[in-house]
């Protein structure tokens, strides 16, 4: 049986940024990558995939390439959790042991809890930016679009980059205005309000106001019906719960998401199937060798890449002072960032903590669309992500002292 000092599971933004802020803060430690992919992607790149700016293929590397130097990848996947004996199981049969866990599966897409959706994905102007399989096809359905109802959904919360929905939507739109095309964009959301932070939301629903979008809020889509090109929502409101059909001559789908299987049925879940870690620490509450960060950790954050940049540090120096038997100081302030593209040229960089306040990284109001955010959206971010983020850049470390 193998055993490494410290076990990621999961190499995608959150597994490879904190196995590479441990190595720098300690290159002794015996760290261990366990994914299954041979690519990695930037993500955050796919709303401008399905736009036109970016392709597919300058959001993808290799994963070795990503691979800290002195970490050891191994190319499997979990199958089994067994916390109680600081080990696990591989898909491939193996069981792998550990003094410290860290679990970064990130989330599934749960295409199959909407109707006739995997089979309507991909044809007949049925997209979505959440799958590197369908992001293309996203900018291919805009521009094959010739006029009449487009509708962009978002799904319940957690999801991942819960801005994304609507940013293709003003993308799509800013399309449609060029060409002069007498089209309806329709935002059909199963939240009740266009943003979960109130100082991001009010800009936003100007930005949806000018732009003459049909904003419907607590819709939740349930089935596709690619034929008759119909999607079917639930809609539920403090009265009542209705079904509402809308035609589609266009639909862009954020799917439900959920935490993995292999997460949600383990002893490290919580109720909702996340990896029950404190919001703070980023310690496991009833196993205290396991720590979580990224989309499949239970924190009330917004989940993005962005987040992971303020979760790293804080797991890095807390797991080193559990190894060294000390107490953990450090405190993940649940600093999130989702830069909310308006349209080509214009985005409002929305960065805030648990108490949904604004968290500006520049002096200047946060609330206002600017191109010079999405100038950082487009050039800096992505470079960021590549040659700073995954490397564990010392420089995206942020303490935040004194936040309980
Ligand atoms: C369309 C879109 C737009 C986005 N826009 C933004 C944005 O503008 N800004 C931003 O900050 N974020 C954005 N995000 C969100 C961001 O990409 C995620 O929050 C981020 O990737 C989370 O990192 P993670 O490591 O937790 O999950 P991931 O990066 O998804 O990585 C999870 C890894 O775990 C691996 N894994 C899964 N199951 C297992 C298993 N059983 N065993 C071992 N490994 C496993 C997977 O192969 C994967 O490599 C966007 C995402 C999408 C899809």
């Amino acid at each position: 049986m193998a055993h490494h000092q410290v076990l990621v599971v999961g190499g995608g933004a959150a597994g490879i940024t904190a196995a590479a802020q441990l190595k720098r803060a300690r290159p002794s430690l015996d760290v261990a990558i366990l994914e299954p992919s041979a690519e990695h992607y930037y993500q955050p790149g796919w709303t401008l995939v399905g736009a036109g700016v970016f392709s597919l293929e300058e959001t993808r590397r290799r994963e070795a390439d990503l691979i800290p130097s002195g970490v050891t990848w191994m190319r499997d996947a979990v199958a089994a959790f067994d916390p109680d004996h600081n080990r696990l199981t591989s898909s491939s049969g193996h069981t792998l042991s550990y003094d410290v866990l860290i679990v970064a599966t990130g989330l599934k897409l749960c295409w199959s809890k909407v109707e006739g959706l995997s089979e309507a994905l991909g044809r007949g102007g049925v997209c979505s930016n959440y799958s590197k399989d369908f992001t293309t096809y996203t900018w291919e359905a805009i521009q094959s679009f010739k006029g009449g109802q487009a509708i962009f959904t978002c799904a319940p919360m957690p999801i991942k980059c819960p801005g994304a929905p609507q940013k293709i939507a003003y993308l799509a739109d800013d399309v449609f205005k060029k060409k002069r095309l007498a089209a309806k964009v329709i935002y059909a959301t199963a939240t009740p309000g266009i943003f979960g932070i109130p100082a991001y939301a009010a800009p936003l629903r100007e930005v949806v106001k000018r732009k003459g979008i049909d904003a419907r809020y607590n819709h939740v889509l349930t089935e596709v019906r690619a034929a008759s090109k119909e999607a079917v929502f639930q809609v539920t409101d403090a009265e009542s719960s209705r079904e509402e059909v809308i035609p589609y001559d266009l639909l862009h789908v954020t799917p439900p998401m959920a935490a993995p299987d292999v997460v949600a049925g383990s002893a490290l879940a919580n109720g909702a199937g996340f990896v029950e870690v404190d919001q703070y620490s980023l310690q496991h509450v009833r196993y205290p060798n396991v720590f979580s960060l990224g989309d499949v950790a239970g924190m009330p954050n917004s989940k993005t890449a962005a987040a992971v940049r303020g979760q790293a540090p804080v797991l890095t120096s807390n797991l080193l002072a559990f190894l060294d038997g000390h107490g953990l100081s450090a405190a993940y302030d649940g600093y999130s960032c989702c830069p909310l593209i308006t349209g080509y040229g214009k985005a409002i960089m929305a960065e805030f903590n648990y108490k949904a306040e604004p968290t500006p990284s520049f002096p200047l109001d946060p609330t206002k669309e600017r191109w010079s955010m999405w100038f950082v959206k487009r050039k800096i971010l992505p470079s960021l992500y590549w040659n700073r983020m995954l490397a564990g850049s010392q420089h995206e470390r942020r303490f935040v002292p004194g936040v309980r």
